[in-house]
C-alpha cells in the first residue's frame, strides 16, 4: 500500500528521537493526538460513527483520494463501541472466496499499519489456530485450507502432535470433553490492540484535516425528496455532500431514522478477561465446534469469548448463562484456566446480517451509504473495510473486492459467491 501523502504531523511525529527529546524535557512537548473539533456547517462527506471502521474510512478518503473536507460524527467517545469491546482477533482464513479476498486485503494492510499511521497498533501475528475435534472437523479444515492456498493465502494443516507442541496446555487427555485431532493455523493471523487502532486512525485522519467530532449523536437526516443533504445532530444540523453510515450494532436504528429497514439484527456478544499471568498461550486458539476463542493479551490476561445471546437486543449487557457457557468451553479446552480469576466481562451490540456477511455500498436514498453487517467479525476487517468504503464514497463505484457485498443481493436472492471472484489483487 502507498503511505500517507502528508508528512507534516503538526502534533508531532512519533519516533525514538521524539521519545528521547521528551525524556530530556519532562515529556511536556506532546500535544493532543487529535483536535477536539467543533462541527462546521457543511462537509463533502460526513461519516456517522467514530469506531475504527468510520475513522479508517475518513483516513483513506483523505490519504488515498485527497478528500479532506470530512467529518466523523460520534455520539460518545471514539472507539467506545465494538471497536473497544472485541477480542482483537485478526485473520483472513475464512471459508467463502469473497470474504477471503476482502479479509486478505485487510490483513495485508494490517501488516504495514503501524508504519503507515505512525502509531503502534500492536499488530501481533502470533498465529490463528482452528482446532479440529472430529474426522468431520478435520475434513472441513483440510478443504478450507486447500481453498485458502488456492487463493494464495497461507494455511497449514496440523496433526495432533504439532498442535501439542504449539499449545501444550490444551487438554489432550483421553477423557477430554473435546478431544483434539489436529488443527489448521494461519501463521500471519493474530491480534492487534483495538483502541490503539481507533486512536491511530483518528490521529492520522485529523492530521490530514478530518474533523473528529465526539459527543455528537445523529438524530435524523435532512432530505430533499429521495436525496439526503445532511444530518440532524444533538449539536445542530450539518450539511453533507455524502453521508456514510458506519455504526455497527446501531445500523438498524440509524437507517430507521431515514425510514429504511435493513436485513440486519442487533445481537449482544460477550467477552471476558482473567487476571494477568505469565505467558501461557502464545497463539490465538479457536474452536468452531464450540464457538470459543482464547488468546493472551500483552498485559497477560487471558481474553476469551463465546456465542452471541441469540435474540435481538440493544442492551450492552449479555445473559449470564452465555457467559457461563463461554467460561466452561474455554476451561474444557485449557483446563489450567480454571485456576484463574475473571477480572472483567463486557458485551457489545453486533450487527448480524442475514447471510453473515457485511454490506458495503449504497442505500436506496441518494447520497446515503452504508458499511455494516459485520456481525461478530469486523475488527479484523477494519483497514480493508475503511479502504474499500472510502473507494466507494470517492468514486461512486464499488471496489471490485467489495462488489459482492452490496445491499441489493438480499432483494435479488443472490449469495456473495454468485457475484464471481477474480484472482487475488496485487498490492502496490
Ligand atoms: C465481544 C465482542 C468480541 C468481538 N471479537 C472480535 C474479534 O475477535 N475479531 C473481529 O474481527 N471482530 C470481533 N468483534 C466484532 C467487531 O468488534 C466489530 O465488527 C467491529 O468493531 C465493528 O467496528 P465499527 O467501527 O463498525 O463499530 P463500532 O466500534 O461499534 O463503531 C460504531 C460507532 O458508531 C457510534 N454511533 C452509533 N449510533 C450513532 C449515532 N446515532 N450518532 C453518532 N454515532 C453513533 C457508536 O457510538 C460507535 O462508536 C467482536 C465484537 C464483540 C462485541
Amino acid at each position: 500500500m502507498t503511505g500517507t501523502r502528508s508528512t507534516r504531523w503538526p502534533q508531532g511525529r512519533y519516533s525514538a528521537l521524539a521519545l528521547l527529546r521528551g525524556a530530556l524535557g519532562g515529556h511536556r512537548h506532546w500535544g493532543r493526538a487529535w483536535r477536539a473539533a467543533e462541527p462546521r456547517p457543511s462537509y463533502d462527506v460526513v461519516i456517522i460513527g467514530g469506531g475504527a471502521h468510520g475513522l479508517a474510512t475518513a483516513y483513506y478518503l483523505a490519504s488515498q483520494h485527497g478528500i479532506r473536507n470530512v467529518a466523523v460524527v460520534e455520539k460518545g467517545w471514539i472507539g467506545g463501541g465494538n471497536t473497544g469491546r472485541n477480542t482483537t482477533i485478526v485473520r483472513s482464513n475464512y471459508r467463502q472466496a469473497p470474504l477471503q479476498r476482502l479479509l486478505e486485503h485487510s490483513l495485508k494492510l494490517w501488516e504495514g499499519l503501524s508504519d503507515e499511521l505512525n502509531y503502534n497498533v500492536m499488530f501481533s501475528p502470533r498465529g490463528a489456530l482452528f482446532l479440529g475435534h472430529s474426522d468431520a472437523d478435520m475434513t472441513r479444515l483440510a478443504e478450507r485450507g486447500d481453498s485458502l492456498r488456492a487463493m494464495g493465502i497461507d494455511a497449514e494443516l496440523m496433526d495432533v502432535d504439532a498442535v501439542r507442541r504449539l499449545v501444550p496446555l490444551l487438554d489432550f487427555s483421553p477423557h477430554a470433553r473435546w478431544p483434539i485431532q489436529g488443527g489448521m493455523i494461519q501463521h500471519r493471523g493474530g491480534t492487534a490492540r483495538h483502541d490503539a487502532v481507533a486512536w491511530g486512525y483518528a490521529r492520522a485522519a485529523d492530521n490530514l484535516g478530518v474533523d473528529v467530532i465526539e459527543n455528537c449523536e445523529v438524530t435524523g437526516f435532512v432530505r430533499e425528496g429521495d436525496r439526503v443533504t445532511g444530518i440532524a445532530t444533538t449539536r445542530g444540523t450539518i450539511a453533507a455532500g455524502k453521508v456514510a453510515i458506519c455504526v455497527a450494532g446501531n445500523s438498524g436504528h440509524v437507517a430507521g431514522l431515514a425510514g429504511l429497514r435493513l436485513p440486519i439484527e442487533s445481537h449482544t456478544l460477550q467477552a471476558y478477561v482473567t487476571e494477568p499471568v505469565k505467558p501461557m498461550i502464545d497463539t490465538v486458539i479457536m474452536s468452531q465446534s464450540l464457538h470459543c476463542y482464547i488468546s493472551q493479551s500483552d498485559k497477560g490476561g487471558i481474553v476469551a469469548g463465546g456465542d452471541p445471546d441469540g435474540f435481538p437486543s440493544y442492551a450492552q449487557r449479555g445473559q449470564p448463562v452465555r457467559l457461563e457457557d463461554a467460561i466452561a468451553q474455554a476451561i474444557a479446552l485449557v483446563p489450567a484456566l480454571s485456576r484463574l480469576r475473571m477480572v472483567r466481562c463486557w458485551s457489545g451490540v453486533t450487527d448480524m446480517s442475514f447471510d453473515g456477511s457485511p454490506i458495503i455500498g449504497d442505500l436506496p436514498l441518494r447520497n446515503l451509504h452504508i458499511n455494516g453487517g459485520w456481525c461478530y467479525g469486523g475488527f479484523k476487517a477494519t483497514p480493508g473495510s475503511g479502504h474499500l468504503y472510502a473507494h466507494h464514497l470517492a468514486t461512486g463505484q464499488p471496489h471490485p473486492i467489495a462488489a459482492p457485498f452490496d445491499l441489493a443481493r438480499f432483494a435479488q436472492g443472490r449469495t456473495i459467491d454468485e457475484a464471481g471472484v477474480g484472482p487475488m489483487p496485487q498490492h502496490r
